[in-house]
């Protein structure tokens, strides 16, 4: 199968699934979008009100964010994938529970063999703790780590930058970095593994 129909694959099944209780509320299911030859991944939290609405991520407010901070590093929304951890709306934008991260993390797991990118940046706490748990954002956001062969850099979530101005700089300075990391990447797994939770130590976890 190739990259292209196993995105389709997951997309179509992200749609209909019924792993974890947020189907009940959600109105539509956000796979992620993007071209399975996309040199990076950005991995976000989970849809808010607007994703829910158009099955898209990354649509409102800090979607917008999002596409300027793009646009400041020569990059398209279409030159990337966009995901979440979770691909249904937590009610009322509460945090999504480890229940619900747990059922949906194989989704996020496919995606990343399927599009094998350069680069795999984290928006937000919930995405880092997927490939390093208990690790803090204000302590390593902007330093690449090889994770299982895989070049993950931390970011701060654009929402974050809403919220807090002040880190509005830090968030910007940190993107600067991405056109060289991808440049200077190296090769990708060559059978790339699955990333989950359980399996990473901190010993994995080296500074590239
Ligand atoms: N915030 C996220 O983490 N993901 C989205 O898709 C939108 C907002």
């Amino acid at each position: 199968m190739s990259a292209t129909e196993e995105l389709q694959k997951v997309a179509h099944e992200v749609s209909v699934c019924t792993l974890c209780t947020l189907h009940h509320s959600r109105k539509l299911a956000v796979p992620g979008e993007g071209p399975a030859n996309a040199d990076i991944i950005f991995i976000g939290e989970g849809p808010g009100f607007h994703e829910n609405e158009q099955g898209r991520p990354f649509v409102g407010a800090a979607g917008k964010f999002l596409d300027e901070l793009l646009a400041k590093i020569n990059l398209k929304r279409s030159d990337v994938f966009i995901g979440n951890v979770v691909k249904c709306r937590p009610p009322g934008n509460r945090d999504p529970l480890p229940d619900e991260l747990g059922s949906c993390s194989g989704y996020l797991e496919r995606q990343i063999t399927a599009i094998n990118p350069k680069v795999i940046v984290t928006l937000g706490r919930f995405s880092l703790a997927h490939f390093v748990p208990n690790a803090k954002i204000g302590e390593i956001h902007g330093q690449a780590m090889r994770i299982k062969g895989r070049l993950v850099v931390a970011m701060y979530h654009p929402a974050a930058g809403l919220h807090q101005r002040s880190l509005m700089g830090t968030i910007e300075q940190d993107f600067r970095l991405l056109p060289e990391l991808i440049s200077k990447a190296g090769p990708t797994p060559e059978q790339p593994e699955p990333v989950s939770v359980e399996k990473n130590e901190p010993k994995q976890l080296s500074l590239f």
